[in-house]
């Protein structure tokens, strides 16, 4: 335990792979006193008891969140608003009530009008992750060096946003605060965009029918197995996602058609230097990125490779 607790109780709804590493760093770091979860099944709930976390693991929200410091929901974003109406009658006066979304403008309107006078809500998302899901995917190193981006609405009291602030700061990550239209359009890019062409490349693959689906899968190092690593992601997480930052998804992939028809033309009319330009400006961001330290420079990866066997 490195750090004093910053809250009492923290009620974690839901333990998948944010809620469990939460949990995993919160506990390893002593940021409360207690940590307080639910699940929606019981399967998840027996698993989350066993793995001996946290100090309590209960089936009712509203039970969860009394007389917690700090609620934070962990669910995908299509359930945050019904699970917001059903804790706000027991929440505490004075509780922060956060949630950890990929998308921040529609968790802002389906939870805030939920939410009781005297309750401060500062909406998160840390933008770290990886395609696994469960209560046994989590780990307590997920956020370090990652970004939380907190949205907390206008008048919201300074003093909450610092507390989950100085919450995620010691779990690792690198807060920074922007308005929930911002984020929504900031991620469509970065995160939304790359999983939407992920998940088209490898269904198209999967349909092809002059390339077997043994073949796209024998010789995948050519490019697709890392599209095949985000097509893996969660689909209820991911299908929420879409459906609810919809205007930001389809502004951005408006643009992406556009330069992908550039492109398509360039191949066409066998237009090297436009291809060999655009692909020298994307490699310059590649590099921009491992010297930010978001991604590792070890070729391939860091992806370990077995030693090369001498002729006999
Ligand atoms: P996960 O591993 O699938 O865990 C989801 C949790 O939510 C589980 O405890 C699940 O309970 C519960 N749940 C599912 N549907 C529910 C519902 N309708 N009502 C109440 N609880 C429900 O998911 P995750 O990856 O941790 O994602 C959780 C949230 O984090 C999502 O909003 C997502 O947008 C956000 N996020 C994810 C990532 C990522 O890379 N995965 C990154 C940043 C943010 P059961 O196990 O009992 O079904």
């Amino acid at each position: 335990m490195s750090t004093a607790p910053i809250f009492r109780r923290v009620a974690l709804i839901g333990f998948g792979l944010i809620g469990g590493s939460i949990a995993r760093a919160a506990r390893a770091e002593g940021l409360a006193s207690e940590i307080v979860t639910t699940a929606r099944s019981e399967k998840t709930r027996a698993r989350v008891a066993e793995l001996g976390i946290v100090d309590r693991v209960l089936e009712s929200n509203a039970e969860a969140v009394q007389d917690a410091d700090l609620v934070i929901l962990c669910i995908p974003v299509g359930a945050c608003g019904p699970v917001a109406q059903e804790i706000a009658p027991f929440l505490k006066a004075g509780a922060i009530v956060s949630d950890v979304g990929s998308v921040k403008g529609a968790i802002v309107r389906e939870m805030a009008p939920h939410l009781p006078q005297g309750v401060h809500f500062v909406p998160a998302h840390p933008v770290a992750g990886t395609e696994h899901s469960g209560p046994d995917s989590g780990f307590a190193e997920l956020f370090i060096n990652r970004w939380c981006i907190l949205t907390p609405p206008d008048g919201t009291d300074p003093a909450a946003v610092e507390a989950l602030r100085a919450f995620w700061a010691a779990l690792g990550a690198r807060v920074e605060i922007m308005t929930p239209d911002h984020h929504d359009l900031v991620l469509a890019i970065t995160s939304h965009l790359p999983h939407l062409i992920a998940y088209t490349i490898v269904g198209t693959a999967d349909e092809l029918a002059q390339v077997t689906s043994s073949e796209v899968i024998k010789f995948s190092a050519g490019g697709f197995r890392d599209f095949t690593r985000i097509a893996a992601s969660d689909p209820t997480m991911w299908r929420d996602v879409f459906l609810n930052n919809k205007e930001a998804v389809l502004e951005m992939l408006g643009t992406f058609n556009e330069d992908l028809s550039k492109l398509t033309r360039a191949i066409r009319r066998n237009d090297g230097e436009a291809l060999f330009e655009h692909f020298t400006r994307t490699r310059a961001i590649r590099r921009g990125i491992v010297e930010i330290g978001q991604d590792s420079a070890a070729p391939d990866f860091g992806r370990p490779h077995p030693p090369l066997k001498k002729a006999e």
